[in-house]
């Protein structure tokens, strides 16, 4: 049987390469585009969502149409963001593997420039790069493009977005006239329309999908609640789908940061991406993502751009966003590869407006959904994990020896009772947390009076959620000068376990962590201060004589250490305590996690209070060590 990419024109050696990466069929932009682009003799337009087979639909008859015999860069494709560029880069590599002497360059900043050059100098075919870095590349006379024939704008319109017009006309001045200029957007606003235009002779225009629609398999619902209630049904949502696998949006660096400390505070496997992390940050908190090691992923638009995840469940529009058009881009995170997924927004009655506006760009009706009620959670995590219970794999050989004793502990209860009691284990603290939750669906009353009508001053659980995050750390915390800090190449992460291990404290005692240059303060529960600084004796770092002490300073009034208040919950946590700390709630989290199949790892460490520890908090304090660092060079991180 003929291989149906050979059917479409695609030689043996690619073709081989892709049955390898297990494309066993065109996907249908695939289908649709190989063929024309194949000619190689045609301006070309696609419009098409991402996560469709994008890059294979204009890698493949890229790898036909280059002479791999000259070392010349003879396609360039540029594209938005670094993580797309890798991405893209390396589709193609595994591509053109059986291609010999085929050569791809990923260009694009936050990377070391010297081995970019050395790679080009080395002879490519194939330069996939962020604007930025090739402008850069440019500047130096590095590259020559004189025999460029075919240039690939993808996500033409994630790039106008981010400002970069100007360096893609300036980067497109310096190749050929008569090549060819391939676009690909998942959106059509009136600025890639003008590129079109101005780049392009009678390009041939290919529409995948409805024109601008979002992808047909997301479902899109949207829950209308209080605007301080927001975080309480974001957990909420979470929570009524223990098995998600999401990327939750908020507007700003600082509102992802602040939701991503208060869900990991709150016991929830997640983490912050966000453009003031490092590279390397960055790169850390994907790659746990994509292992899947991490259930919640917070992002800004920018920073999620790209972001090449399959089976992610659900996107969560923490805040809508800014741009509507953006709308598409993150409800395109899921549903990818022909998968299924949900987008969900939680708004508050002002914004209902702008899903009205939503539906008409993507083409699809929202459902308005009601935000499970405290007892529907509790069924559902109940469920869960009889569910996992019923399916858990039983290793016979560990667990055997401890079978009798087992028996005998339970041989004054009947199965009823054993079933009962281990159901009531987790389920407790489910109850425990939501039996009193109130309802935070916006009445439609209160809908019409507006946000104002929210004052009525409901539930006293609930409201805190956000609101009160920035109390409750200074009381009962001590503050500590310790003479290391970021010149020891200390993260807040690092310094965290550093405190911890030599002072002999959990992590949970631990508040504010305050990193400067040569010296830093800790905050930490002031019951154990003494025992602290009684530990922390001889501890030398990179051959200095690490000192801590009481600082004078009286502790911090509420600020942005709200995050402090955050910890109040953090250290009452996962076990017992309140709603807005997390306690039992947290408890029921861990529970729920602790049998979780797939997301196993890492949320059992999160199930731990202790053991969860270092894994979130580590991390979380560490990301937020991320000195503001930006890409380094790349001009798209300076224009994002
Ligand atoms: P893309 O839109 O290029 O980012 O592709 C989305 C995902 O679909 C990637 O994980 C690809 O590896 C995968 N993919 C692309 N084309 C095919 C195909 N024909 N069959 C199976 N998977 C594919």
């Amino acid at each position: 049987m003929i291989n149906p990419f050979s059917k479409l024109g695609i030689s043996d050696d690619v073709v081989n390469a892709v049955k390898e990466l297990g494309f066993e069929n065109p996907t249908p932009i695939q289908e649709q585009a190989i063929p024309v682009l194949l000619e190689g003799s045609n301006d070309f337009v696609g419009l098409a969502q991402t996560g469709t087979g994008k890059t294979a639909a204009f890698g493949l008859p890229l790898l036909e149409l280059i002479d791999f015999k000259s070392n010349k860069p003879q396609a360039l494709i540029l594209c938005p963001t670094r993580e797309l560029c890798l991405q893209i880069a390396n589709d193609i590599r595994n591509f053109s593997k059986n291609k010999p002497n085929a050569s791809v360059v990923a260009v694009y900043g936050g990377a070391n420039i010297m081995q970019q050059l050395r790679e080009i100098r080395n002879g490519v075919q194939v330069v996939v790069a962020t604007p930025g870095r090739m402008l850069d590349i440019i500047g130096r006379k590095a590259i020559d493009f004189s025999n460029v024939k075919y240039v690939v704008l993808d996500e033409a319109d994630e790039m106008l977005n981010m400002g970069f017009q100007e360096d893609i006309n300036d980067i497109l001045s310096t190749t050929p006239d008569e090549k060819k200029t391939w676009l690909f957007s998942a959106t059509m606003p009136p600025e890639v329309r003008r590129i079109a235009k101005n780049y392009m002779e009678n390009p041939t225009e290919l529409t995948m999908g409805t024109k601008n629609t979002g992808n047909a398999n997301i479902e899109h619902e949207y829950y209308v609640v209080r605007a301080r209630d927001k975080y309480a049904a974001l957990k909420r949502i979470v929570d009524y789908n223990p098995d998600i696998f999401g990327v939750v949006f908020c507007k700003t660096k600082m509102d992802t940061q602040d939701v991503a400390e208060h869900l990991i505070k709150d016991g929830y496997n997640a983490d912050a991406l966000h453009g003031d992390l490092s590279q390397q940050q960055r790169d850390k908190v994907m790659k746990r993502f994509r292992e899947r090691s991490m259930q919640l992923l917070i992002a800004t638009d920018v920073a999620a751009r790209g972001i090449d995840v399959n089976d992610v469940t659900h996107v969560i529009n923490f805040a809508l966003p800014d741009e509507i058009e953006s709308y598409t881009h993150r409800s395109g995170r899921t549903a990818r590869a022909g998968k299924t997924g949900t987008s969900i927004c939680i708004i508050n009655s002002k914004e209902v407006g702008k899903i009205r506006q939503i539906e008409k760009i993507i083409g699809k009706k929202f459902t308005k959904a009601e935000l499970p009620t405290g007892f529907d959670v509790c069924e559902k995590q109940l469920f869960g994990l009889i569910h996992r219970v019923h399916n858990v794999d039983v290793n016979e050989e560990q667990i055997g020896q401890y079978i009798s004793r087992i028996n005998d502990e339970f041989a004054d209860l009947s199965k009823e009772e054993i079933i009962k009691k281990f159901a009531s284990l987790e389920f407790n603290r489910f109850l425990e947390y939501y039996q009193n939750a109130p309802d935070l669906n916006i009445s439609a009353d209160e809908r019409e009076r507006g946000e104002r009508g929210e004052r009525g001053g409901r539930e006293r659980g609930e409201r805190g959620e956000r609101g009160d995050r920035g109390r409750g750390a200074e009381a009962g915390y001590a503050r500590l000068f310790i003479n290391v800090g970021s010149v020891d190449d200390f993260t807040r992460g690092d310094l965290l376990s550093f405190v911890c291990n030599h002072g002999r404290i959990s992590g949970k005692a631990v508040g504010k962590i305050d990193l400067k240059g040569v010296f830093s303060f800790v905050e930490v529960e002031s019951e154990t201060a003494e025992s602290l600084l009684a530990n922390f004796k001889d501890v030398q770092y990179n051959g200095r004589e690490v000192r801590i002490e009481m600082s004078g300073d009286a502790p911090r009034s509420s600020n942005r250490g709200g995050d402090r208040g955050g910890r109040g919950g953090f250290g009452g946590e996962r076990r017992g305590g309140g709603e807005r700390r997390g306690g039992g709630y947290g408890g029921g989290r861990g529970g729920e996690r602790s049998g979780s199949g797939r997301r196993d790892r890492g949320e059992r460490s999160g199930g731990s209070s202790e053991g969860g520890f270092r894994d979130f908090s580590g991390r979380s304090r560490d990301d937020r060590g991320g000195s503001g660092r930006r890409e380094g060079g790349d001009r798209s991180r300076r224009r994002s």
